[in-house]
């Protein structure tokens, strides 16, 4: 497989398929760069070498081409200063071939924003009155994204994938266009490399014990993860909100907390599963109650099954605290995804902390840590430990997807699996 390290790319253009679907503001400026500075390793070593790069994304979800509020000249100047030269800008992505061919070594263009054309997706917008009409416009849409997908290859020597956070999708810039170029012309830039390579850690060159903590709010969308997750590791950590449903179904009262009372089953069954597999599930034992759902609310620590009427948990109490740290700091492989309670308030962020320290101690004594998911991500950014864990992945919905051990297309379109 060709690496971008290996890769001398003088003399040649690349196609660099970027995820740069940044927050703006209402005065359309970026209130967060992260995804930019994420890829700049990538792009600055395509100029080193003496190469164009032809910059590529997606920006929100555009309903028209144009639409102007998902314009990606937003950033041009952004981008322009935190990569150090001028880039052009071409504002209609499929007719960028003449900006293309012109770029010199050292140059770089940005396309317009790739979902202006529903080709990107191969999905129509339109709405359909018949099945029929329906079915009509997808075949159309298809035709199309063939012909969208060939001129976008057409305008480069190679192709680089550093948009991990698109990697699940099988859109035009993401994987379609990889098969216009050969095997020595097609690799993953710098981040993707890095996001590949942590779950793969996580996944297949497993140390143990693997353990996974699994937060956030509800079973219904993290059971396929769990399900996926308990042919992988030794200990699965339940926290957040799925506790309760948890606690209900072994018998538990709850109180109001946050429930799912359609899975009560389920439940029980992921238990069953994890005993057939030989793996540990961690619950809580105890849990900080409040009155009502603030961070201003009354609280109170209780055994996580006994919590009266009227009351909810929100976080875990200092007995799973401890617990949970114990698993943590015993294993070699950490999976993070989801908060042990409502972490936006700050009176219900201290199990999340804890347990955001628990894996900092790990790392330092040698455990692989992967951090990802959204809240958990936001949870490791807010307690400043981002740089203590081994990585945290840039990816929401890939990373959920990898974890589920689905196969991502971004990445078989570059490794073949
Ligand atoms: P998810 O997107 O499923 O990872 O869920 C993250 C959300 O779960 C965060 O916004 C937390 O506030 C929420 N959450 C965690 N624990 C609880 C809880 N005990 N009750 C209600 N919400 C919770």
């Amino acid at each position: 497989m060709q690496t971008i390290d290996k890769f001398n790319f003088a003399g040649k253009r690349a196609f660099v398929r970027v995820d740069f679907n940044v927050p703006l503001d209402e005065n359309s400026q970026i209130t967060d760069d992260t995804r930019i500075r994420a890829a700049l390793p990538t792009l600055k070593k395509i100029l080193a070498d003496g190469g164009s790069i032809i910059i590529a994304s997606h920006m929100g979800r555009p309903k028209k081409n144009p639409d102007t509020k998902y314009s990606l000249k937003a950033i041009l100047p952004h981008v322009s200063k935190v990569l150090g030269v001028d880039v052009k800008f071409a504002p209609d992505c499929a007719k960028a071939a003449e900006m293309a061919a012109a770029l010199k070594p050292g140059e770089a263009l940005m396309l317009e924003n790739l979902r202006f054309y529903e080709e990107e997706e191969g999905k129509p917008r339109a709405e359909f009155a018949t099945d029929d009409e329906k079915a009509e416009a997808k075949k159309v849409t298809k035709e199309n994204q063939k012909k969208f997908t060939t001129t976008l290859a057409s305008y480069a020597d190679c192709y680089v994938n550093d948009a991990f956070g698109t990697a699940h999708r099988a859109h035009a810039s993401t994987a379609l266009i990889a098969k216009y170029f050969d095997e020595s012309n097609k690799m993953f830039g710098y981040l993707m490399e890095k996001e590949v390579i942590a779950v793969q850690k996580i996944m297949t060159d497993t140390a143990r014990p693997f353990t996974a903590i699994m937060g956030g709010s509800k079973v219904s969308s993290k059971i396929e993860i769990i399900e996926n997750l308990l042919t992988k590791v030794d200990n699965l950590i339940i926290a957040g909100g799925m506790t309760y449903t948890f606690t209900k179904a072994l018998g538990g009262k709850i109180g109001i907390s946050i429930c799912e009372d359609d899975k009560l089953d389920l439940a029980l069954e992921l238990l069953e599963k994890a005993k057939a597999n030989n793996v540990k599930i961690v619950l809580a034992v105890d849990a900080k109650i409040a009155d009502s759902f603030s961070n201003d609310a009354k609280t109170a620590f209780v055994p996580v099954g006994e919590i009266p009427d009227g009351w909810e948990g929100l976080d875990i109490g200092p007995e799973t605290e401890k617990i949970f740290a114990d698993v943590i700091k015993a294993s070699k492989t950490i999976l993070w995804n989801g908060p042990t309670g409502v972490f936006e308030f700050d009176n219900f962020t201290h199990g999340s902390r804890s347990v955001g320290e628990a894996i900092v101690e790990a790392t330092r004594n040698g455990a692989f840590s992967l951090v990802g998911g959204g809240d958990s991500v936001a949870c490791v950014n807010k307690f400043g430990i981002a740089d203590q864990v081994s990585y945290v992945s840039t990816g929401g919905g890939a990373l959920l997807e990898a974890i589920e051990g689905r196969v991502l297309p971004g990445i078989e379109a570059i490794r073949g699996f």
